[in-house]
């Protein structure tokens, strides 16, 4: 058994997994669709990355930690009524969001997440110019 909560590496492994899920989701779709009458189809279909290799609780921890995060801006906590591994976990989400900020840039018509660096957002077709790489 997996003691996850104490892996912290792994869970932040998952909660940058998850932060790209909209992306790998797209590309799996698109994917799919390419493959569609392709004769190589099984090839190009085992070929696909999954979303979530690791074990699960990674992703429900990691998804909580999010959760924690988010309720936090709405509601501060009072001294005392978070744990250190809540800190801890929030700490760590918080690294997995800058680390995909970093990497990851917004289109700036969709809003779509895309590799740092594209020239064409792939969600909606919008043409990057050099001044839309900056959030
Ligand atoms: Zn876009």
């Amino acid at each position: 058994m997996i003691a996850v909560a104490k892996d912290l590496a792994g869970v932040r492994q998952a909660a940058i997994e998850l932060l790209k899920e909209p992306m790998i989701s797209a590309q799996i779709e698109k994917t799919r669709r390419q493959a569609e009458g392709a004769a190589n189809k099984d090839r190009i279909l085992e070929g696909l990355p999954l979303l979530h290799p690791m074990a699960s609780g990674y992703y429900v921890r990691a998804a909580y930690g999010f959760w924690l995060d988010s309720s936090l801006d709405l509601v501060p906590a009072s001294p005392g009524a978070l744990t250190a591994d809540d800190l801890e976990l929030l700490r760590v989400v918080n690294q997995a969001r800058d680390e995909f900020r970093r990497d990851h840039e917004q289109c700036p018509r969709c809003a779509h997440w895309l590799e740092r660096g594209g020239v064409v957002c792939d969600h909606c077709g919008h043409q990057f110019q050099r001044g839309d790489q900056c959030q």
